[in-house]
C-alpha cells in the first residue's frame, strides 16, 4: 500500500511541533503514513487543496496565517469551522469533496475546560486578550462549556469589533483598560501572540488580578512565558498552551485515521524535550 501523506501548512512553521506528534502517532499504531511541514506562500494553497482533491494529500492541518484565507478553495465547512470561520483541519469526505472542520475548538476544551464542574463554570467571568485567528475558537470553547460571561480585549479594537458582529453577546474592552478592569475576571486566557519566543512581552500591570483566579497562555514556547512565571509567583493556576496544541492534533488525526490516539508519557515527554521543559 502507498504511503499516506499529511501535511501542515502555514508561515512561518519550522517551530510547528505538529509532525513530532503526527508521526509519533503513525508509528504506534502501525499507520503507513508521513506527516510533514509544508511552508507555502497563499497562492499556493490552491495547488495543495487540488493535491487533497486527487488524493496525493490525504489531509492538512492549517496554522497561521491561513486558516481564513484558506476557506474560499474548499467545498465547504463543517461544525466548528463554519460556526469560527477558522479552519485547521481539511480532509476529503465520503462524497470526495475538500471540508474544513475546526479542531481548535475541541483543543482547548479537553485541555483547560473540562475539569471545572457545572455551578463552577456557571459564575466564571472570562477576559480573553487577543482578537487574531484563534479567538473565535477560544469564545466558542468556552460557550459549549456553558461559560457565556465573556470580555475581549484586542491592541486593534476594530478586529474585537468584528468579532463581536459574529459573537455579540461578548463585552468589549479597551487594551489601555486591561489594567483597572482585571480584578473583575476569574480566567485570563493570553491569545495573543506577545510572549512566543522571540515577540515582544507584556509591559501591563496584572497585579490586580487575584489569587482564586485561573491564567491560561495558549502559548507553549517558551513553556512558560513572562505573564506565567509571575502568575505562579503569586500562586496564580496558571497553564500554557500545550495541552490545546496535543488535543486539536488528537482530534485532526481521529477525523482522519478514524483512530483517537492515546495521548501518553511518552508523546508529552517527546514534545516537551522539543521546547526544552
Ligand atoms: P494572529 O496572528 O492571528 O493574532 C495575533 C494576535 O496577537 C492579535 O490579537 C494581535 O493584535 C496580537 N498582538 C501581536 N503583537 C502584539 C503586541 N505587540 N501587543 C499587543 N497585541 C499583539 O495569531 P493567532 O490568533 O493565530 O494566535 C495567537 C496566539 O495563540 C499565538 O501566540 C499562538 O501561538 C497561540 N495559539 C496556540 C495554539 C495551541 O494549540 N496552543 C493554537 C493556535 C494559536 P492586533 O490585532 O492588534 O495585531
Amino acid at each position: 500500500m502507498t504511503k499516506k501523506i499529511f501535511s501542515i501548512i502555514g508561515d512561518p512553521i519550522a517551530h510547528s511541533l505538529s509532525p513530532i506528534m503526527h508521526n509519533y502517532w503513525f508509528e504506534k499504531y502501525k499507520i503507513n503514513a508521513e506527516y510533514n511541514l509544508l511552508k507555502i506562500r497563499e497562492d499556493e494553497i490552491k495547488n495543495v487543496i487540488d493535491k487533497i482533491k486527487n488524493g496525493k494529500i490525504s489531509g492538512v492541518n492549517v496554522t497561521l496565517p491561513y486558516k481564513k484565507s484558506v476557506i474560499k478553495y474548499l467545498s465547504k465547512t463543517v461544525n466548528d469551522a463554519t460556526e469560527t470561520h477558522s479552519v485547521n483541519t481539511i480532509m476529503l469526505d465520503e462524497k470526495k469533496e475538500v471540508i474544513g472542520e475546526n479542531t481548535d475548538v475541541f483543543g482547548f476544551q479537553a485541555a483547560f475546560l473540562k475539569s471545572f464542574s457545572t455551578p463552577e463554570k456557571k459564575n466564571k467571568k472570562v477576559l480573553i486578550l487577543g482578537a487574531g485567528g484563534v479567538a473565535p475558537s477560544i469564545i466558542l470553547a468556552f460557550l459549549k462549556s456553558n461559560i457565556s460571561n465573556i470580555s475581549l480585549s484586542n491592541r486593534t479594537y476594530d478586529r474585537a469589533l468584528f468579532i463581536k458582529r459574529k459573537f455579540q453577546k461578548i463585552n468589549l474592552i479597551k487594551w489601555t483598560n486591561i489594567s483597572q478592569e482585571l480584578h473583575k475576571f476569574d480566567i485570563l486566557v493570553n491569545a495573543t501572540s506577545v510572549g512566543l519566543k522571540g515577540n515582544q512581552e507584556f509591559n501591563d500591570d496584572f497585579s490586580s488580578f487575584t489569587k482564586n483566579s485561573i491564567f491560561i497562555d495558549t502559548i507553549y514556547n517558551p513553556p512558560q512565558t513572562k505573564l506565567i512565571k509571575y502568575f505562579k509567583n503569586k500562586n496564580i493556576k496558571t497553564f500554557n498552551g500545550l495541552n490545546m496544541l496535543i488535543y486539536q492534533g488528537q482530534k485532526s488525526f481521529y477525523l482522519w485515521n478514524k483512530i483517537n490516539p492515546e495521548v501518553d508519557d511518552q508523546l508529552i515527554k517527546l514534545l516537551e524535550k522539543e521546547i526544552n521543559i
